[in-house]
């Protein structure tokens, strides 16, 4: 399996990519995880990253398809992966579509998470995720067991620095200007699966395997 989750930021898609990766035993990219743990390593990478992070614009796409690039050339992937928030712009997946054709292989599909924008701000603000082993929490819809804790290792729940109201409504408009186009790049490559994200996790987990099966 080959795929891509897309999907306004905050619809879901890397709590849904956990659930698909493990379930179809393949690797999760995910894009913004790199930029993050780059920045927690203090790297060349992570500097670059963090003054665009910060304002909710997007890391300049030869520094981001550079990465994916790299990841993708990684021997864990070569039956297939998860890439998720990436592409974000059209000159990503033109980028993608060559990194994958000169390693002869394609995308099985393109899930869409489609939320509405209005409740996304919520869900990003109240978003908590664990500072150890990255899993996401959300204050109101996804609590963990004990308040600021994390379920699976016990660790601090944590806010992201991106997660305040204003970087967000930012995150969203750049969503709407430069990610939104690539819904029809991938319906015209007949590639486009869209699922509804707004139901709780597991229900919206059963149409994307519902969705993949078809
Ligand atoms: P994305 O990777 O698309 O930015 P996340 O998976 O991190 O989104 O989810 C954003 C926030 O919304 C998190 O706090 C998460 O716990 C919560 N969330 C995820 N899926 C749902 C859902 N189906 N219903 C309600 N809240 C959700
Ligand atoms: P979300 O889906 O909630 O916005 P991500 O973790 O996917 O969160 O992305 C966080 C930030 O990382 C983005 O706002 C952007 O600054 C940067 N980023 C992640 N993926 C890309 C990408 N493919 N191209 C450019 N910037 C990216
Ligand atoms: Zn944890």
């Amino acid at each position: 399996m080959r795929l891509l989750i897309t999907g306004r930021p905050g619809a879901g898609k890397g709590t849904q990519a956990v659930n698909i990766t493990k379930f179809y035993n393949i690797p999760h990219i995910s894009t913004g995880d790199m930029f993050r743990a780059a920045i927690k390593n203090q790297t060349a990478l992570g500097m670059t990253a963090k003054g665009y992070m910060d304002k909710g614009a997007l890391v300049p796409d030869e520094v981001t398809i550079g990465i994916v690039k790299e990841r993708l050339l990684e021997p864990d992937c070569k039956n297939g992966f998860l890439l998720d928030g990436f592409p974000r712009t059209i000159a990503q997946a033109e980028a993608l579509d060559k990194i994958l054709s000169e390693q002869n292989v394609k995308l099985d599909a393109v899930l869409d998470v489609n939320v509405a924008r209005e409740i996304l701000v919520r869900r990003m603000v109240g978003r908590r995720v664990c500072k150890t082993c990255g899993a996401t929490y959300h204050i109101e819809f996804n609590k963990p067991k004990t308040e600021g804790i994390c379920d699976n290792c016990g660790s601090a729940l944590i806010q992201r620095a991106d997660d305040t109201e204003s970087t967000a409504v930012n995150r969203l408009a750049v969503y709407d200007s430069q990610t939104a186009p690539l819904l029809a790049y991938y319906e015209k490559q007949g590639l486009l699966k869209t699922v509804n994200g707004d139901q709780p996790v597991d229900h919206v987990f059963a149409d994307i395997k519902l969705a993949l099966s078809k």
